[in-house]
């Protein structure tokens, strides 16, 4: 049997008794085999969803009061949405998202209508309260902008606050776009690291790279399409010229894995510049080039990373220079001069 949404996409109260009590159609919105689901009755949601006749999909439990569910929704292709994270977002009190504006066009599509509040970063504190608030006796889905909630967006704070206060946080696990990347990129999948978004400074942003030169795992970023060129420049610079991927657009109509080495990615974006939303995904440190590194004199790339992590860490100079010098097979003047020129170079950013 078909279960039609109403109106405003609600189910109706009998629908929802009967799956809160665990009997009765599963609450996913669907079209029977043979029903026309691109001509909706007049006032009727647009229903997306064709089961097959033989699917037999078992009623779920109602959702439980005082759980923060964290959906996923699609990172592009808003068929990669879960039946699970829609019927959350069709029972739950609130939907909180980092955008209503875009969450509600997502919904929409769906024929659901859930009041919306915004969570974002500029009004995380007060919104968190007026959820846990929520929380005390009903249900909240969170939302990000596309994607898993917490990666990479102020989800993580909300999350981190109902555990703290020994809250339920239940997710529905989905699209998340370093994941579609890594296993698009080739490289190997495991182990890795999310690095997430570098930082936009440029002398920051080196030393984190500094301090992921050695990591052996395959590490990978996000990345706004106008950072992208300066980032493969830092990439390859301080990382060297090591094997990835830049992964564009991923689950859209202009997606594209472009996978090269660092130095022909770099070469690539700057003559075509970057467009679209990407993850960046590169090769970690072999044992080979370590080994590599640890029998040859250092190279210019090499001594202005130790000496940027030198920095950062908030080393002496004197100690600094003289170590790289004697371990690195390098003159004192020609690394102090170094050290002078990233200094200057740190001052102008
Ligand atoms: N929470 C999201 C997730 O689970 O992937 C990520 C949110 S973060 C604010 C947005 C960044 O994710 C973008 O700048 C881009 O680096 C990456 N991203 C999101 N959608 C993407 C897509 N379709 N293709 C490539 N990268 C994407």
């Amino acid at each position: 049997m078909a279960s039609r949404l109403g109106p405003d996409g609600a189910r109706s109260a009998a629908t929802r008794q009967r799956a809160a009590t665990g009997h009765g159609d599963a609450p996913v919105a669907r079209v029977e085999p043979g029903e026309d689901a691109s001509a909706p009755a007049p006032n009727e949601p647009r229903v997306l969803l064709a089961l097959p006749a033989e699917a037999n999909v078992a009623a779920p439990p109602a959702l439980r009061p005082g759980t923060l569910y964290i959906v996923a929704t699609p990172i592009g292709n808003l068929e990669d949405i879960t039946l699970r994270a829609l019927r959350v977002l069709r029972e739950a009190d609130i939907v909180a998202a980092e955008d209503t504006r875009h969450t509600r066009g997502l919904l929409s599509r769906y024929g659901i209508a859930r009041p919306l509040v915004s969570y974002r970063e500029q009004n995380r504190a007060s919104s968190a309260r007026a959820l846990l608030r929520q929380l005390e006796t009903g249900t909240v889905a969170l939302v990000s902008d596309a994607g898993m909630p917490a990666i990479a967006d102020p989800g993580a704070e909300l999350i981190r606050q109902v555990v703290a206060r020994g809250g339920r946080v239940e997710v529905v696990p989905g699209p998340n776009a370093a994941l579609a990347a890594l296993v698009a990129s080739g490289l190997s999948p495991a182990p890795f690291l999310f690095a997430g978004f570098l930082s936009r400074q440029r002398g920051d942003r080196r030393r984190q790279l500094t301090n992921l030169a050695a990591r052996p795992e395959t590490l990978v970023f996000y990345e706004a399409p106008h950072r992208v060129v300066a980032t493969l420049a830092d990439l390859s610079a301080i990382l060297g010229d090591r094997p990835a991927a830049a992964c564009r657009e991923l689950t859209k109509l202009h997606e594209e894995v472009r996978r090269s080495a660092l130095g022909a990615l770099l070469d690539h974006y700057r003559a075509t510049p970057p467009r679209g939303e990407f993850v960046l995904v590169v090769g970690g440190a072999t044992e080979e080039a370590a080994r590599a590194g640890e029998s040859h004199a250092l190279s210019d790339t090499e001594v202005d990373a130790a000496l940027l992590a030198a920095m950062e860490r908030g080393e002496r100079m004197r100690a600094v220079v003289a170590d790289l010098a004697a371990r690195g097979g390098r003159g004192r003047r020609d690394v102090y001069a170094r050290w002078q020129a990233l200094r200057a170079q740190e001052a102008r950013d």
